[in-house]
């Protein structure tokens, strides 16, 4: 049985007005056993990120109904808090499919004509050939990105925090190229093919997604791979391959002069760059999953993934 209702209504579960609790459903049984039912309170929205999207909702308390407990997982369908995701792209992903079969067994019915997505996986930070995707401040904390994720170190706590992007920015793309905090206006810009997204909080800058362009990019560069706001220089350094770029956010121009080779300035660096960020005084350029550390332009040593991504099995 599905239902919609408010406060209290015939379980003793009473729902809580909007937010808070959105629906819940009952394990298999008899009786209520399987049943779910949907907070009237909330705003059930089809696919917008303002109110919750029913869909994802329903298909988390449905696997509920059919005997799923929550997942610790933070991509999968049954981890437990709401997360915005577009319904005409979801995929349920590799936990949900693990667990669902482990339950009844994988679909011994299937058409092989019908060509099934992959369920997506969330990336793991104990993986130690992991490339991150960008890397970035975020008024005192750091965070990591892949794919549809990034973690989150607090200073308070040893282990980074993983959720999905749309959790934080519901209005941020996936897979993001490059990402950096500029002091100087208090923002955050992602980065993602010729595009840059900006970020004030969790709310979308006013005219933004923007052209690379308007950085005062050369129009061959079609997208850039990390970016880093120089504390010392107030200058933000954008990498494209094995080359950088020097921004000027005072004045919000380019420097003349480049773009120049990133081993001219940062010694021993002759890959390509693949995410940037300063912290504490070091900066920190990525080449895969090796990380070399700067302290002024000098090479101080060359870390793992792991040095920044405590790895949770331990
Ligand atoms: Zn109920
Ligand atoms: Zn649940």
């Amino acid at each position: 049985m599905i239902s919609f209702g408010r406060q209290s209504h015939s379980d003793y579960y009473p729902f809580d007005g909007p937010g808070g609790t959105l629906a819940h459903a009952f394990a298999p049984s008899p009786g209520i056993g399987g049943d779910a039912h949907f907070d009237e309170d909330e705003t059930f929205t089809y696919r917008s990120n303002r109110g919750y999207v029913l869909f994802m909702v329903a298909a988390h308390e449905f696997g509920h109904s059919l005997g799923l407990s929550h997942s610790d997982d933070a991509g999968a369908l049954m981890y437990p808090t709401y997360t915005y995701r577009d319904p005409e792209r979801f995929v349920l992903p590799r936990d949900d499919v693990n667990g669902i079969q482990s339950i009844y067994g994988p679909n011994t019915d299937k058409d092989p004509s019908v060509e099934e997505p992959l369920p997506p996986t969330t990336p793991d930070a104990c993986d130690s050939t992991m490339v991150l995707d960008a890397v970035t401040t975020l008024r005192g904390e750091m965070l990591f990105f892949k794919d549809s994720f990034f973690w989150r170190s607090y200073p308070q706590s040893s282990t980074p925090q993983q959720s999905l992007i749309t959790n934080f920015w519901p209005d941020a793309p996936s897979k993001v190229n490059a990402a950096y905090e500029s002091r100087h206006s208090d923002k955050v810009f992602l980065f993602k093919g010729h595009k840059v997204w900006a970020f004030s909080g969790y709310d979308l800058v006013r005219g933004y997604p923007k052209r690379l362009t308007t950085f005062g990019f050369p129009r061959r560069v079609r997208k850039i791979d990390a970016a880093l706001y120089d504390a010392e220089s107030g200058k933000t350094l954008f990498f494209v391959g094995s080359t950088y770029y020097s921004y000027n956010e005072a004045r919000k121009t380019m420097d003349h002069g480049f773009p120049k080779r990133v081993d001219q300035t940062f010694s021993g660096l002759n890959g390509k760059v693949t995410a940037a960020v300063q912290y504490r005084g070091f900066t920190y350029i990525y080449n895969g999953p090796y990380i070399f550390e700067y302290r002024s332009r000098t090479l101080n040593r060359v870390l793992r993934n792991n040095f920044f991504l405590a790895c949770s099995y331990f």
